[in-house]
């Protein structure tokens, strides 16, 4: 069984399905995590993520995979570990830039697919209700608004030990917004059977109960 949970950045879905996958003991997979490999692979090769062509000719050249120790998702490059790289924000910026292209959805499809095919898990991402499992037993689009995504995000960050100025962030969050729901391939947009769920007025355990919930209620109406 698979619940696909897909918002903006910064609405809490990576620590609501964290937390839910958890509780419901399934596998939580952060696919955003994936294009962010695909956007630090391009960094490092001095290539513009937007750059199209230069990406794809670089696509046969790397290796992204993931894996999960203690409950934590780690991401590789090329069998590196660069889950702590793909945090950083020029990652951000970088894996919004190859999510645009068309090569690089298809080229992490069907990890994302194998992976669901073969654990019961809460994925999330922009596009997993939509293209990526269309048959999940349970969808959720996750929101809040900008600014409190920022503030979220700035938070965060302060916490690791790399802050970022609360501007910078909310830029990033709304440049973000728009390059996801403005690409032509898989732009973020709630799958018609999504629930909506806003989590601006939210504490973080007030939206992992409704996901488990909500999940649940998935598995009843499944059996
Ligand atoms: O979720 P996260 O903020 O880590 O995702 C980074 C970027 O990867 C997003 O801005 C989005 O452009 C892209 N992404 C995507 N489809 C997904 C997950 C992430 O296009 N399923």
């Amino acid at each position: 069984m698979n619940i696909a949970i897909d918002g903006p950045a910064g609405a809490g879905k990576s620590s609501a399905a964290r937390l839910a996958a958890k509780e419901l003991g399934f596998l939580y997979v952060d696919t955003g995590a994936l294009y962010r490999a695909v956007g630090v692979a391009a960094l490092r090769r001095g290539i513009d993520p937007a750059n199209a062509a230069a990406v794809n000719a670089m696509l046969p050249d790397i290796r992204v995979s993931l894996a999960h120790k203690d409950g934590e998702q780690r991401v590789y490059l090329n069998g590196e570990d660069v889950s702590d790289e793909i945090r950083l924000p020029p990652a951000s910026m970088a894996a919004s830039g190859v999510s645009a292209n068309p090569a690089v959805r298809a080229f992490l499809f069907d990890l994302q697919r194998e992976i669901a095919r073969s654990s019961d898990c809460v994925m999330d991402g922009r596009d997993i209700g939509t293209v990526v499992l269309p048959d999940a037993a349970c969808k959720i689009f996750l929101t809040a608004s900008p600014e409190i995504r920022a503030k979220r995000r700035f938070l965060e960050l302060e916490q690791k030990g790399t802050p970022v100025p609360y501007e910078t962030l909310l830029e990033e969050i709304k440049q973000r917004d728009y390059n996801d729901s403005h690409r032509a391939v898989a732009p973020l947009k709630p799958a018609p059977d999504a629930v909506l769920l806003d989590s601006s007025e939210l504490t973080l355990d007030a939206v992992v109960s409704r996901v488990v919930l909500l999940a649940r209620q998935a598995g009843e109406a499944q059996r």
